[in-house]
């Protein structure tokens, strides 16, 4: 049994509603999708982005500024700079963005631009970042670490949860195995698991377990079966041309794609898939152990 006091589900089969605007929430009937580049590259990218992507309709933007990568010589990210162009794109199409912080000097000025603060893999169990993200007055995506169990996860989310902030979003997005065919293994039985244990919306990130464009939409539905609250998943104008994690970006029309075959999976399993932006909010069926 694990200790979590806060992110535990109690016999009441309770599910936490984390609202990232009026319009759109998680832990609804809606699955909701958040897409766009792995990293912010400039205004034009954000820009085709936004536009294809509202049509699709997908609910949120995605695009780091921030970026934890493997060598301190590839790209870092633009900083204030890519900040500033998430501004732009999300007063401009109305679209929440969700982006990624490192450290807790950029809690406070990332907080002030987008609507939900991304926790990476590397970071899951940096217990002060994860500390301070108590008090960031934003809701907060919790990234399940590359080797982390799922003990260790729901403990991560509840030091959040115990330094104050209660809006805490779970993403399952694979974990290191023997394999390396696949960049990680998609762990969805944890992704059933943490919807029993914890009431935390779960959501997945199928673009960095799998780490290959064509295996993405099968793992997208497959998420979306087995109970998840969402996805995340990146995409881009040119995708091969991504300056960061190009073999697994979808193409925009892709995107669109999946967005509509992902209508009937969420249907069978009582869930929705918005035809626009911004639709009324129901509750979602409680996937909890008999
Ligand atoms: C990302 O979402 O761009 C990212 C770096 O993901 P992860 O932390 O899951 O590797
Ligand atoms: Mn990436």
């Amino acid at each position: 049994m694990i200790n979590a006091k806060l992110a535990a589900q109690s016999h009441v089969n309770h599910q936490t509603v984390v609202k990232l605007t009026e319009q759109v929430a998680f832990g609804g009937e809606e699955v909701i999708i958040i897409g766009g580049p792995c990293a912010v590259e400039s205004l034009e990218q954000m820009e085709k982005v936004a536009e294809k992507l509202s049509a699709a309709p997908i609910q949120a933007l995605r695009g780091g500024v921030y970026k934890p990568r493997t060598s301190p010589y590839a790209f870092q990210g633009m900083g204030e700079e890519g900040l500033a162009i998430l501004t732009r794109v999300r007063s401009r199409y109305n679209m929440p963005i969700v982006t990624e912080v490192m450290s807790i000097s950029q809690i406070e000025v990332v907080a002030a631009h987008v609507d939900m603060l991304q926790v990476g893999s590397r970071n899951m169990q940096n217990f002060d970042l994860l500390k301070a993200l108590g008090q960031a007055g934003k809701p907060i995506l919790l990234k399940r670490g590359l080797a982390a169990t799922i003990e260790e996860f729901v403990m991560a989310a509840e030091y959040i949860l115990s330094h104050g902030n209660p809006d805490v979003v779970l993403c399952e997005r694979g974990i290191r195995s023997f394999d390396n065919y696949t960049r990680n293994v998609l762990d969805l039985g944890a992704v059933a698991a943490l919807k029993q244990i914890t009431h935390l919306p779960v959501i997945v990130d199928p673009s960095h377990a799998v780490g290959k464009r064509e295996l993405i939409a099968p793992m997208a539905k497959a998420a979306v079966a087995c109970g998840a609250d969402g996805l995340i998943i990146e995409c881009h104008p040119e995708p091969e041309k991504s300056v960061s994690d190009a073999r697994q970006a979808l193409s925009l029309e892709d995107m669109v794609n999946l967005v509509d075959s992902l209508k009937p999976v969420a249907a069978a399993v009582g869930r929705n898939i918005s035809e626009a932006m911004g639709v009324g909010f129901k509750p979602a069926p409680i996937y909890c152990a008999a």
